[in-house]
């Protein structure tokens, strides 16, 4: 395949300057048979494909269509941006959003790609420069607005025949679906691009999952001869946590305390409510704004653009914010309000951490929020609507109040199996401790069986607890069960109540007004004296340090120093900080601590353009940095992911049998009694148990110290990880292959 790499020949002082109207600045420097590694490698500063992008790239190549559905942050862009530079005309992509394309111009300018847009907000002059770079086949990829390919008798379209395409991607497909959440009248006219121009592949991307708008996206852009690219839809980088929302206030201030680098997103219910914490948070000198939709558009823009520029910390916001929010460094999505449903949680939740840097998801949870949702959710006049808006609700505090992992819920939710805990949800952070509930059990089952399973968990507790409301009938009072939970809080009682619910001891009606029914599990509790064993209710622990920087060691001041740097550049061009490196570029450097600039290529988001641009100031400030601090590059123990790749380790995936050896080393069971017990080779085992370390689900502690790690990696860093057996023998004689191997397993996580 010839490829062609383009490159800006000089650094565009300010890169918001009308970059596509200096085509003087632009060169073309063609290579040949540069591969779609090489691109990602030189141009993005990546070393490896993420999840399925490689064959994507090489179906698109291939000439034929695709339908791309992967999560947010999951990397679509890439899919079409790096076959756009292979190709040999331009890449048209239409974008829904104005302020997205810019942003994602902004980002390829910034690795010396050349791309521009066309839209309302141009004047002539900008547009007519444009079109001509277009004929001079001078653009690489060019973002339009779908209602521009309608344009007046089809204009546009014409000039697209007369010029060199090679591409069409199409963002957001799901915009063209009466079932997508996004529906968008405008993007119905795509459905022409198959006719007008028959031969050229179009590529579809979204990150909607159901089936429904899949099939329609299909048919409604005349697809016929295409792949659909799926993804599993979970994003292992976001943590999900749930607390209870009272007195949340205090926490939530010393959650922004502790984590006062960080830029995150805070949702609320209403208007008024964002207004009141930015307020509040303002108070504690936290670096708040509101945004909803009730606020003037400049307004919203300005803000919306210092949040973007890190001038902003958190934005407090309702669901009107986060469209198009490209932002690739937001660390934590918190929910002071319930959402209405799992869809928008799990959407607005998922601009978290787009940058595969550890991220949080934290919703603040009460029961009061579930009723005040009720209200909404019922449509007068439309009992049908109604039913499925207050299922979904129902779904939704079902997440919120299960014992069992949080993201297994969720992706499970989204049609998506699930079976391994995540261990990195707040269910599975704080494993609940089970106790002896028995004498608990069988005062709140004695309850309904007493009032003939004929009320519902509110009153069951109010009567367990005493309450002298005058709800409860009068012959309840003179029951032997009134009263004696006095012992215990009522929310303890009601906690209590729900576990017997998820353990199969109680069961509900459908009821409108749902009734508390014994099972025939609860019937041994009360009459055979059957145990219970039930978890405490307990505090949710947050972990404090991102476990992603745990991995590593890096040097926490060099890591802000270097965000300092980026952001004054990013000021200094009028561009969000992420444009010029993410915050893993930043995190990288400070790891690792390169020492020359050739070392620069090692560190994951420094392409050879970027490289020329700001390679030395970043170098300067680490080596200058290094040298105060008398701390050693550390680039040795950087080996190139592809270089790992080649790792030794046999690639297992999560089989029957791998989960077999799991479940048996989680009781306890030593390898060697492993393998004699499944009669396997202990060869097996390890790469059994390897592979649940490289998945994270095995700690590697477990099986090699921190110390000895260490000395391992420094072989690793010299020898690569092609030959365990030289690593062996390098390593001092009672390091074994187990330890090494793990190692290597623990790097590839
Ligand atoms: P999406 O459009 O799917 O939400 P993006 O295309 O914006 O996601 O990509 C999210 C982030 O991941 C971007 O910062 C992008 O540069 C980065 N990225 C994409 N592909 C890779 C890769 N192969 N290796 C490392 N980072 C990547
Ligand atoms: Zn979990």
């Amino acid at each position: 395949m010839v490829a062609q790499v383009f490159f800006l020949d000089r650094v565009p002082r300010n890169l918001n300057m009308k970059y596509f109207i200096i085509f003087t600045f632009l060169q073309m420097i063609p290579s040949t048979n540069i591969s779609p590694h090489e691109i990602l490698k030189n141009v993005f500063g990546y070393d490896d494909f993420r999840h399925n992008q490689q064959q994507i790239i090489g179906h698109i190549l291939s000439g034929k269509d695709a339908v791309v559905l992967m999560p947010t942050g999951g990397g679509k862009s890439l899919c079409y941006q790096l076959p756009a530079m292979c190709l040999p005309g331009v890449t048209i992509v239409v974008s829904p959003l104005i302020a997205l394309m810019k942003d994602q111009v902004d980002s390829l300018v910034a690795s010396g790609v050349k791309a521009a847009f066309l839209n309302s907000t141009q004047g002539n002059y900008e547009q007519q420069n444009i079109s001509l770079q277009l004929q001079r086949n001078e653009l690489k990829l060019l973002y339009v607005a779908p209602e521009r390919l309608l344009g007046s008798e089809a204009q546009f379209i014409n000039f697209l025949k007369s010029i060199n395409v090679s591409l069409f991607a199409i963002d957001e497909a799901h915009c063209i679906s009466h079932w997508g959440h996004d529906f968008r009248p405008e993007y119905r006219v795509l459905g022409e691009l198959k006719k007008q121009f028959p031969s050229l592949p179009v590529i579809a991307l979204t990150a909607t999952a159901d089936d429904l708008t899949k099939n329609d996206i299909i048919d409604k852009l005349g697809l016929t001869d295409y792949k659909v690219f799926e993804n599993s839809f979970n994003r292992p980088n976001i943590y999900y946590y749930v607390k209870p929302k009272k007195d949340y206030f205090d926490q939530l201030v010393n959650y922004l305390l502790d984590h006062k680098e960080d830029s995150g997103i805070i949702y609320c219910l209403s208007r008024v409510s964002t207004e009141k914490l930015t307020e509040e948070l303002k108070t504690y000198g936290i670096n708040a704004e509101a945004y909803h939709a009730g606020l003037e558009k400049n307004l919203r823009d300005e803000r919306q653009d210092k949040f973007l520029k890190d001038d902003v910390r958190i934005m407090v916001a309702t669901i009107a914010f986060g469209m198009g929010i490209n932002k690739s460094n937001v660390r934590f999505v918190i929910h002071v309000d319930l959402p209405k449903n799992i869809e928008s949680y799990y959407q607005e939740t998922g601009r978290a951490g787009r940058d595969g840097l550890h991220s949080e998801a934290l919703l603040y949870y009460s029961t009061g929020d579930v009723m005040k949702l009720k209200k909404f959710a019922t449509v007068e006049g439309n009992t049908a609507q109604s039913k499925i808006m207050l299922q979904k609700l129902d779904k939704m505090a079902t997440f919120c109040e299960i014992r069992t992992c949080r993201r297994k819920y969720l992706l499970n939710y989204f049609g998506e199996e699930a079976t391994n805990d995540c261990n990195s949800c707040d269910v599975c952070l704080n494993k609940p401790e089970t106790h002896d509930a028995t004498v608990i059990a069988q005062k709140i089952l004695s309850t309904v069986a007493r009032i003939n399973e004929r009320f519902g968990m509110l009153y069951v507790v109010d009567v367990l607890w005493g309450s002298n409301s005058e709800r409860i009938r009068a012959e309840h009072k003179q029951l032997s069960v009134f009263g004696i939970g006095k012992d215990m809080p009522k929310d303890q009682w009601k906690y209590y109540t729900k576990e017997l619910l998820n353990a199969g001891y109680l069961l509900q009606s459908d009821d409108e007004f749902p009734v508390l029914k014994l099972t025939e599990k609860s019937r041994q509790v009360l009459y055979k004296q059957e145990k219970v064993f039930l978890s405490k209710p307990m505090e949710v622990k947050i972990a404090k340090e991102p476990q992603i920087f745990q991995q590593h060691s890096y040097d926490k001041e060099l890591f802000n120093q270097l965000k300092q740097l980026r952001n004054m550049i990013a000021h200094e061009q009028n561009v969000p900080a992420y444009i010029i490196f993410s915050d893993s570029s930043m995190l990288d450097l400070a790891t690792y601590l390169p020492a020359t600039l050739n070392d620069l290529h090692k560190i994951s988001g420094f392409g050879e353009f970027k490289i020329q641009q700001y390679g030395k100031v970043f170098l300067d400030l680490v080596l200058t940095y290094c040298r105060e601090q008398n701390l050693p590059t550390q680039i040795h123990l950087k080996n190139s992911k592809r270089e790992r790749k080649i790792s030794v380790v046999k690639k297992e995936r999560s089989t029957e049998t791998t989960n077999i050896s799991l479940q048996l080393y989680k009781q306890g069971k030593s390898m060697d009694e492993i393998a004699e017990e499944r009669n396997l080779s202990i060869i097996t085992i390890q790469n059994h148990l390897a592979y649940y370390i490289s998945t994270g689900e095995l700690k590697v502690e477990d099986f090699v110290s921190s110390q000895r790690r260490e000395v391992i990696n420094m072989m690793i860093g010299k020898l690569g990880t092609e030959s365990l057996r030289n690593l062996k023998e390098n390593l001092p004689p009672d390091y074994t292959y187990s330890e090494i191997k793990m190692t290597i397993a623990s790097n590839e996580l």
